[in-house]
């Protein structure tokens, strides 16, 4: 083909995806290279953004998640069609749940044969199989749509509630050839995309009726309250009202956890008491008992500061609803206090000091406790003292018990450093936030897992190698999903469901890609490897062999499992 002048004007859509996605302040895409979207990617690190490639799209998704947490960006992820589109589903729609924004970008076959299911290759209509899981979901059929087609995921994703939103680009349009004037004055650069919402004065002075004439209040922080990134306006008005408060798993470190005012230690007693409640970024789902007894008094009444009106009410009556974003709301709270003035009675802060201190007196004994073999609570107490000296570590968690210890044993001192398996208490979202959060934030991570839930994205140490990131992934080994000793009630030789390799040692994986493998089995021996783990800024994991009789059925959440009348469990 000859090189016509018309030629140079003309550019495609793969070059007009990534001007749209740089136009509008994404420098980072975590993605699976393939058909469709390999130039995708390769256009797009050589015009700057960074790629990370992936071996897994749910990891992927994950990464780009929790970067959208963390940033109040949308994280961008990258797959192919059709089956790469459905692994990263499960992360879109775990992002969604958790009202982290993202978008997720697919690469779609031919349309025309895809509706009469004449078989393409990776046929599959992506974008009405993502809606259900999405918070929207769009697809562009022309180059020329390209602009507003990023415009609208990226307003879809940040606005409101945040979520994960699908992004269909048909590998026609990408292909698509386009003048480049028409191409260029296409592109939208989107202003104010998550625009404030001021609560209404009224539903303020409301709310702060309730609280001026609580005896026993109590303030619930959400990871909505994280997420707003309003930190110092919750921590004044906190202090300035004296009102206990209950971090909720990724609001911890919002205040540091050693704050006078936290009641995490007396968390059954102060929902049991509590007259009036503020939930801030918190939904009333299963994690908060549904804001029902047995755990909440019937008589309390609830406040709610969200942004998403329609939460209100949801799980039980809501007095004072603050439909609004958290950092004009707590500004609008401040800025009203003068008027209506709040003061937390001394018995109601005294009595939950009395029950913290005695529950932190247990629960210090359990930990200075040192079982051989190795418990959560002794392998977990030497991470916590390792990492009391490392404020900045983000700090990934997954798993049934080692989840349900460490976010009660593992103290945070700042906001945002604890990613954890969150509203659907997924597994398998370990080392996609862990990348995600080292690529976001420069800064080290630790990655504490359980063995069986390090397995859903463990192949993703080799991508940890391949960027030389800073993460450690501890896994605390007891040889199965929640315990390892679990039998086979045929007596036949298989192992029991929930069993898995005790003798595995995972520490030998991750030096198969060059880095360092640890193997402990004493607490000593965990604290000396994390911190020279922590020293060498490179990645690392420690095998953490811990008792398999230690852990229980379902950690924590005993009650979510029912259980066959006929088979004894431990
Ligand atoms: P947790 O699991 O920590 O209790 P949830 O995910 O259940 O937190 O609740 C978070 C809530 O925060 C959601 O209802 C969401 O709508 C709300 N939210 C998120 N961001 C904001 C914001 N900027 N302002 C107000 N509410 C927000
Ligand atoms: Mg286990």
């Amino acid at each position: 083909m000859a090189d016509t002048p018309a030629q140079a004007e003309l550019t495609d859509g793969f070059h007009l995806v990534v001007q749209a996605l740089k136009l509008n302040g994404i420098d980072t895409i975590y993605g699976v290279a393939g058909i469709p979207i390999t130039d995708l990617a390769r256009l797009a690190q050589a015009e700057g953004i960074r790629y990370l490639g992936f071996r897994h799209e749910q990891s992927a998704g994950n990464a780009a998640a929790i970067s959208g947490y963390l940033k109040q960006w949308p994280g961008v992820c990258l797959t192919v069609s059709a089956p790469g589109f459905l692994n990263g589903l499960v992360a879109l729609a775990n992002a969604t749940t958790n009202g982290f924004p993202m978008i997720q970008i697919s690469g779609s076959s031919d349309r025309a044969i895809i509706d009469l299911q004449q078989g393409d290759y990776e046929e599959l209509d992506q974008m009405n199989a993502a809606k259900p899981f999405a918070k929207a979901a769009f697809r562009i059929n022309r180059p020329e749509d390209i602009g507003i087609g990023v415009a609208r995921a990226i307003r879809a994703a940040v606005s409101g509630r945040p979520g994960g939103v699908y992004l269909d680009l048909t590998a026609a349009s990408l292909a698509a050839t386009i003048d480049a004037t028409a191409a260029q004055a296409s592109l939208i650069k989107v202003v104010d995309a998550a625009p404030v919402r001021v609560p209404s004065h009224e539903s303020v002075g409301r709310a702060l009726g309730l609280l001026a004439n609580a005896q026993r209040p109590l303030v619930i922080l959400g990871k909505g309250a994280a997420y707003a990134q309003a930190d110092d306006a919750i921590r004044a008005f906190l202090e300035e009202t004296g009102i206990p408060y209950l971090p909720m798993s990724m609001a911890k470190g919002l205040l540091p956890d050693d704050h006078a005012q936290s009641a995490a230690a007396a968390r059954s007693f102060v929902l049991g008491q509590a007259d009036v409640v503020m939930l801030v970024g918190a939904r009333l789902n299963w994690l908060l008992g549904h804001g029902k007894a047995p755990q909440w008094s019937a008589d309390a009444k609830l406040i709610q500061i969200d942004i998403e009106p329609t939460e209100f009410d949801s799980n039980r009556a809501i007095a004072a609803p603050v439909a609004g974003d958290i950092a004009s709301a707590m500004a609008a709270f401040r800025a009203a206090l003068p008027s209506t003035p709040v003061h937390t009675p001394k018995a109601w802060t005294e009595a939950i000091g009395e029950r913290r201190k005695h529950n932190e007196e247990k629960m210090a004994t359990n930990l200075l406790a040192s079982p051989d073999p190795m418990t959560f609570q002794s392998g977990l107490r030497a991470v916590r003292d390792v990492l009391a000296n490392h404020p900045d570590v983000y700090l990934v968690n997954e798993g049934a018990n080692t989840l349900d210890f460490a976010r009660n044993i593992i103290d945070m001192k700042l906001p945002r450093r604890r990613l954890d398996a969150g509203t659907w208490g997924v597994m398998g979202i370990g080392m996609g936030y862990a990348i995600g959060a080292a690529v976001t934030s420069g800064q080290p991570v630790v990655a504490v897992e359980g063995d069986s839930a390090f397995g859903f994205s463990g192949m993703e140490i080799e991508t940890i190698c391949r960027y030389r990131l800073p993460i450690i992934i501890v896994v605390f080994n007891n040889g199965g999903i929640y315990h390892g000793d679990d039998v086979n009630r045929s007596g036949g030789a298989d192992p029991g469901p929930t069993v898995l390799m005790g003798s595995a040692r995972y520490d030998r994986l991750i030096e198969a890609f060059g880095a360092r493998g640890y193997h402990v089995t004493r607490p000593e021996e965990l604290t000396a490897a994390l911190s020279s783990a922590m020293d060498a800024k490179a990645p690392a994991l420690i095998n953490c062999v811990i008792d398999p009789h230690a852990g229980t059925e379902s950690g924590h959440l005993k009650n979510l499992n029912p259980k066959s009348a006929l088979a004894a469990t431990k």
